[in-house]
């Protein structure tokens, strides 16, 4: 191991080289890789420098989504002392399911998901897990909010006529989610969005009564903290008043946004997040964890046990339920997603999250100023959201943002909302500066008129 770790540190330098000098990657188009790189694998053994060469080959040749010009998704950047924390649970290789095999971890990953719940304001207790993306921890807000409502859903099928709600712009997990349910994609409802992003209340009544009149059970109203193109945050305090009056589950997807909690400036986006049924968060977005920490938290603590424990005398042996998260967790072995953020978190304070949260908002009003102040320019989003969307010149958005990333200059997608197309810039890495920021505009301004 001592000399695999030595190659570890010289292939990450070269990284670390790489990512300074060069950005983003140039692109190997899928069919060249064969012959760029040594993938194959053989019968035989091959020495340590020939496999050295060849990982190093491969490191170098993949998107380097850590740099200043990686703005293609919800994650960017690097935290060094996060990476520190997943670089050592990969090394003692625990799994999360029983405090015999888990260790310490277990009570390290029980303060952050209280110190979360602590944050999002919920005044009874809550219980919560870590699991393997915010697709999966919405995945089990749907689950506990289908066996509350329908308790022998999870014994012998459906037997109530279950339908639930989100926003046209919520993420696709829901749907898939729905389908994984047993509920079926058709009984989620897409509830328009107004001008903002925004999910449409009365939209959401309207559509709640024509339910209950076709004789329905609304059960689940999936908001979300921010949504995927636009960053909008649905109206929590609304929502949870249409939970009460209908008796519906409030599931807060802040898999992207929940992480405004840490930030005093922020968290009023997510007023009445406290009175959700469950709430999930990724720390792998706006904090720059390592991917993937996605976290679920709920005050009903008998929901968890009931959707997801089951007995298994060759696994739980010993120590109590209370310890032994196997037993209110979605898989088995269970990876410890959680050091990685009690590193980051224990090495900045919660005033460090914070400060990071506050920088991602501060570096939108950076490009949105940029954008504001320049007429060659349209902005189709809008304020307190990281997500800025704009065209430059009526170039087509899907063309440049293809020719950047096949030209290895940078890296950035392109969204769509209310039947326009636009480039998306995110500015979810903690990292980057203002300066990183202008950078970004001037290498797309050259690039269009060197192509134009
Ligand atoms: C990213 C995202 C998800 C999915 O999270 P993964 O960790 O990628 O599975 C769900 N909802 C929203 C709003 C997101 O932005």
């Amino acid at each position: 191991m001592n000399k695999d770790l030595e190659i570890f540190n010289r292939i990450a330098n070269k990284l670390f080289e790489a990512e300074k000098q060069e950005g983003v990657v140039k692109p190997v188009p899928f069919e060249t890789l064969k012959k760029v790189l040594d993938l194959d694998l053989d019968c035989a053994a091959i020495d340590d420098d020939i496999f050295e060469k060849a990982l190093t080959d491969l490191v170098l040749s993949t998107p380097r989504t850590s740099t200043t010009l990686f703005f293609n998704q919800l994650f960017g950047g690097r935290k060094g002392k996060s990476s520190l924390g997943e670089l050592l649970a990969v090394l003692l290789n625990n799994s999360m399911y029983t405090y015999k095999v888990g260790g310490p971890m277990i009570a390290v990953e029980k303060n952050i998901l209280n110190k979360i719940s602590e944050l999002v304001g919920f005044k009874t207790e809550t219980l919560g897990t870590i699991a393997s993306g915010g697709s999966m921890t919405n995945y089990m807000g749907m689950m506990m909010a289908r066996d509350k409502y329908d308790p022998d859903f999870r014994n012998k099928g459906q037997q109530v006529p279950l339908v639930g709600y989100s926003s046209i712009e919520s993420h696709y997990s829901i749907a898939k989610n729905a389908a994984f349910c047993g509920l079926g994609r058709d009984n989620m409802r897409y509830i328009l969005s107004d001008e903002c992003g925004k999910m449409s209340m009365e939209d959401l009544v309207e559509q709640i009564e024509k339910d209950i009149a076709d004789g329905k059970r609304p059960f689940f109203i999936n908001a979300t903290a921010a949504t995927t193109v636009l960053g909008a945050f649905d109206p929590l305090l609304e929502i949870s008043k249409i939970c009460k009056k209908y008796d519906m589950w409030m599931h807060v997807d802040g898999a992207y946004g929940g992480s405004v909690i840490f930030s005093e400036k922020y968290k009023h986006l997510i007023e009445g997040a406290h009175l959700a049924d469950s709430f999930t968060v990724n720390a792998h977005k706006m904090l720059g964890t390592p991917i993937t920490c996605s976290i679920i938290i709920t005050p009903h603590k008998k929901c968890l046990y009931d959707s997801f424990s089951n007995d298994a005398s060759y696994l739980y042996q010993g120590d109590g339920d209370d310890i032994n998260p196997g037993k209110i967790s979605l898989q088995c072995g269970r990876r410890n997603d959680a050091l990685k953020f009690w590193t980051l978190w224990k090495s900045i304070g919660t005033q460090g999250l914070g400060e990071i949260v506050n920088h991602e908002f501060e570096l939108a009003d950076v490009a949105r100023e940029y954008i504001r102040s320049n007429p060659d320019y349209t902005l189709y989003s809008f304020d307190d959201s990281i997500n800025i969307c704009f065209n430059y010149k009526n170039i087509s958005p899907e063309l440049l943002c293809n020719q950047l990333y096949e030209e290895g200059k940078l890296m950035v997608g392109y969204g769509k909302f209310k039947g326009q197309t636009f480039i998306r810039l995110i500015t979810v890495n903690g990292n980057n500066s203002p300066k990183d920021i202008e950078e970004f505009f001037r290498i797309l301004e050259d690039f269009a008129e060197n192509k134009n």
